[in-house]
């Protein structure tokens, strides 16, 4: 094959998904414990989103966003709905990173300041301005000079937070817990304290829950279930049942100057279609407490006796597994060895973030998966 460069390909062609599952062209099927990178949080192909995609597609295609249009509207209403708190004013667009872009240029032209308190091992994105909001010196270094005024503090530390959040501060952006950072949740009342600091300046409050919503740590925010609400919150991943859309969600002040901001595809048709099948169907199967229940089971086993595992984090079906050694190493083996296909989040930790659909028969399948690759991993 010629064309692609960026990816490091893998030895497996998939070529056809349903549910929980993938396939190659043999018809080799894959567990995908890793929902391909979260996108497939209600499943690959799920009926009900391939028949929204389908009927709408023949109807309408795509408008511009300037034309109200029912698809579009019927998901600003349903993620107003959903939003937590009043945060009623819905911005769509493409991806996770320029769902943040959004948000830190909307906490700019709201409050009129610049300065942007980030926290270290946090992952927003791979564009200029959310990338500049990213920890990692592996995704920067190449690419600089970034979008600048960018603070970073170290995750879960409620005074280093309080003393770099000021009065020039615009926007202060966290994710409740950190997916690729390494599966960290925040410490009990950090995010109440990022709600306080930002209070007492002025600044936004924007939660990431790009990987950590939609049901994902059992709650359809992770933020709820902390009692906080931010200013602007961020989704997309899952969002569209595997079509390309995110959105960000504002409280009205953040909202109000944003007019200069846009994009051609923001909401087109189809993908609001998608959207709108995907949360009807979290909440139709109640699927964030199928995965607060198999993700209770799926990390009780982790944390068993038979596991040689050093730690396990997370909540729901975010769960980072420290194997105390390379993670690819081990999701080499789950992958071509056990059928079991999953991510790393950073060098030793395994990161478990399958369809919320996943049945407890799934994560006692990974259990053992995991089991034999530690021990070939070894030998
Ligand atoms: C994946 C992710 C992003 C980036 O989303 P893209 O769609 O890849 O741009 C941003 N923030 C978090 C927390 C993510 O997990």
């Amino acid at each position: 094959m010629t064309g692609g460069f960026v990816y490091s390909e893998k030895p497996i062609r998939i070529e056809r998904g349903e549910g929980v599952h993938l396939y190659d062209g043999d018809g080799t099927e894959y567990l995908d414990f890793g929902a391909s990178y979260g996108v497939a949080a209600v499943g690959h192909c799920h009926p009900e989103v391939v028949s929204a995609v389908q009927s709408q597609v023949e109807r309408l295609t795509f408008v511009q966003a300037s034309y109200p249009n029912a698809a579009r509207d019927g998901l600003y209403d349903k993620l107003a709905a959903v939003a937590p708190g009043d945060l009623d004013d819905v911005w769509l667009c493409n991806s996770g990173t320029e769902a943040n872009e959004a948000a830190l240029k909307f906490a700019r032209s709201a409050t009129g300041d610049s300065k942007i308190v980030a926290a270290r091992d946090g992952f927003h994105g791979r564009t200029m301005g959310s990338l500049a909001a990213t920890w990692k010196p592996k995704y920067r270094t190449p690419f600089e000079p970034l979008a600048g005024g960018v603070e970073f503090v170290p995750y879960g530390d409620e005074a280093a937070l309080a003393e770099a959040v000021d009065d020039e501060t615009a926007a202060v952006l966290l994710e409740p817990i950190q997916g690729e950072g390494g599966v960290n949740p925040a410490p009990e009342g950090y995010l109440q304290a990022a709600r306080e600091a930002a209070d007492d300046t002025g600044a936004a409050l924007i939660f990431d829950e790009i990987q950590t919503g939609l049901g994902r740590t059992g709650a359809l925010w992770a933020c709820e279930k902390r009692g906080v609400t931010p200013d602007v919150l961020t989704s997309a991943k899952g969002l569209g049942g595997g079509l390309p859309v995110a959105a960000t969600l504002c409280a009205d002040w953040v909202a109000e100057d944003a007019g200069p901001h846009g994009s051609t595809f923001s909401g087109g048709p189809v993908v609001s279609a998608a959207a709108e099948a995907t949360l009807s169907v979290l909440a139709d199967e109640d699927l964030p407490a199928n995965a607060a229940e198999v993700g209770e089971h799926l990390q009780s086993k982790l944390r068993g006796p038979e596991l040689p595992i050093r730690t396990v984090r997370g909540e729901g079906l975010l769960v980072g597994v420290e194997v105390g050694r390379g993670a690819n190493a081990v999701l080499k083996r789950l992958a071509m060895n056990h059928g079991v296909l999953a991510l790393p989040a950073g060098r030793s930790v395994v990161r478990l973030l399958p369809p919320l659909t996943v049945e407890q028969s799934h994560a006692d399948e990974v259990i053992d998966a995991l089991g034999a690759a530690l021990a070939e991993v070894s030998a």
